[in-house]
């Protein structure tokens, strides 16, 4: 089965709500390709205007965090069923950012990953590891270990829908691209590990991406691998760059 590529912009907290509607429509034209998933993850203050600018075009509404509890006393928080109800499709859980600065542990990981399921929102779950792991050697298994405790309890048909992003913490953002043979390698390594966890079928549908300091550049190598379907773009989501990403 062809697995549909999808090309995820990570916002992350750039973007004041009339920026992002610029952005939006700087970027209509450059993104449109019927051939892949064209998200835009974008800050809880984006999603309103954001849904509205794109309404009509291809691309699909991603959030980039939320609560586990449906409402209540949680102030300073939303929740999934909110950001469904606001046009949300995807949702962006366990990014490094949100482990390293936030503390987000993988059992709150775990909870957010079902709960989004409950909610009807797909998960872009992310996993990765430091430089430190990367050389001592250790990093796949640290990112077996993220990836068997994120999905603890997670069905295999809720698999089938979920994106998971590779995301090496010393190639975010710093403009250090994992080559495109160290990306594949640890793709199909969670692949591997789903097809362990679950079955070939379910390893065959879950769709992989690879984020890191992915640019206009070095996108089509990396998107070239047999287990690289996708990608999580971070800085170049911002610029008329992510256009070249998407068409890559
Ligand atoms: C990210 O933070 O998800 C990311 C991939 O960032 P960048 O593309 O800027 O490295």
């Amino acid at each position: 089965m062809a697995r549909r590529r999808i090309i995820a912009g990570n916002w992350k907290m750039n973007k004041t709500p009339s920026e992002a509607v610029e952005l939006c429509k700087t970027l209509k034209d450059l993104v449109k390709n019927d051939a892949v998933d064209v998200v835009y993850c974008v800050p809880a203050i984006d999603i309103v205007p954001v849904a509205e600018t794109i309404k009509g075009t291809n691309v699909e509404l991603g959030a980039e965090n939320f609560y586990i509890e449906d409402k209540g006393a949680f102030t300073g928080e939303i929740s999934a069923p909110m950001l469904k109800d606001a046009g949300v499709k995807y949702i962006i859980i366990g990014h490094s950012e949100r482990r390293d600065i936030f503390g987000e542990n993988d059992i709150l990981i775990n909870a957010k990953v079902k709960k989004a399921f409950e909610a009807g929102l797909s998960p872009i779950l992310c996993c990765g590891e430091s430089l430190a792991l990367r050389k001592a050697g250790t990093f796949k298994e640290w990112i077996k270990r993220q990836i068997t405790w994120d999905l603890d309890g997670v069905t295999a048909d809720q698999v089938k829908k979920l994106v998971i992003a590779y995301e090496p913490i010393w190639a975010i953002g710093t403009g250090e691209t994992a080559t495109a043979d160290q990306a594949e390698e640890v793709c199909k390594l969670i692949r591997d590990l789903i097809a362990e966890m679950y079955d070939s079928a379910t390893a065959e549908e879950v769709r992989i991406q690879y984020g890191g300091s992915m640019n206009a550049g070095n996108a089509a190598e990396l998107l070239s691998k047999p287990n690289i379907d996708g990608g999580l773009i971070g800085g170049a989501s911002l610029k008329e760059d992510f256009g070249k990403i998407v068409n890559a």
